[in-house]
């Protein structure tokens, strides 16, 4: 195994970039530990942190942003059906997974029921609860 020295590159998660990148080592702890880096990318100067560390803090970064939008969850529905559209009514006893072509709002897709007489429906700009079955 390379030691490391001052003015070596070795590669350490750079929290500016959000990647693991090439950086330069400034300081170091001894002659087997690096104390200190620099980011060949943005040129940041911080502690070097090694690729196990770095995965662990990507993890948790991932699943706290973990918001979808709507339209992706539109997008994903509509991609995995091939239901054929049913024009809404209030008259009309719709299913889970059924697909609403509504007048006013566009096509959309059951999600769920909401009490006796409602229904769930998953639209490219919202998620709307609408009246059906009367
Ligand atoms: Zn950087």
């Amino acid at each position: 195994m390379t030691d490391y020295a001052v003015g070596k590159d070795v590669l350490s998660y750079c929290n500016a970039c959000k990647l693991t990148l090439s950086h330069t080592v400034v300081a170091m702890r001894d002659t087997k530990t690096i104390a200190k880096v620099q980011c060949n990318t943005c040129q940041a100067l911080h502690a070097f942190r090694s690729k196990s560390q770095a995965r662990t803090t990507a993890k948790k970064t991932r699943s706290k942003a973990h918001i979808v939008p709507v339209d992706q969850l539109w997008k994903d529905a509509m991609s995995t059906t091939n239901k054929k559209s049913v024009a809404y009514s209030i008259r009309t006893k719709f299913n889970v997974g059924d697909i609403i072509d509504h007048s006013k709002f566009g096509p959309g897709i059951v999600q769920a029921f909401s009490d006796n007489d409602k229904i769930e429906v998953l639209f490219n700009s919202d998620i709307r609860v609408l009246v059906h079955n009367k």
